[in-house]
């Protein structure tokens, strides 16, 4: 069983901030902004790729509800998420990182990605 489906059924703790049926959000161990919070479906969906527009329908308004809770809907911030090995994704659960509470650069690696692609 993947971690964040142990986070789901109670086996593993983490600082939660909201859930529905469907849904859950949690803070980040590893913060890498001053707010950073997992946001994934309870229902074991491997990534972006795999997921149903079913399912990213009810997710979409959740994802904005927990935007909402932590003030960053004024002021902004960064949704990502990373998909398979070469988009960096380490936990095949698939989850929504949400950044925020700086203005956050845009980062370098893919400026140079960008840079090396022209
Ligand atoms: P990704 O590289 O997109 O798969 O992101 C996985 C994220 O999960 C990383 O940012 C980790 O810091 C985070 N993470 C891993 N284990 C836990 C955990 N037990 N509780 C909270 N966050 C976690």
């Amino acid at each position: 069983m993947c971690i964040f489906c142990k986070i789901v059924n109670g086996e593993m703790s983490a600082n939660k901030i909201h859930e529905n049926d469907d849904f859950l959000a949690f803070h980040d161990i590893f913060p890498k902004a001053p707010v950073h919070i997992l946001i994934i479906p309870k229902e074991h969906i491997e990534n972006f790729q795999s997921v149903s527009p079913e399912t990213m329908a009810k997710m979409t308004p959740f994802i904005q509800e927990v935007a909402k809770i932590l003030e960053l809907d004024e002021n902004g911030y960064r949704l990502i998420t990373n998909n398979g090995p070469d988009g960096g994704q380490e936990v095949p659960h698939l989850h929504f990182h949400l950044l925020g509470g700086t203005k956050l650069k845009w980062p370098q690696m893919a400026e140079d990605a960008a840079k090396k692609a022209l």
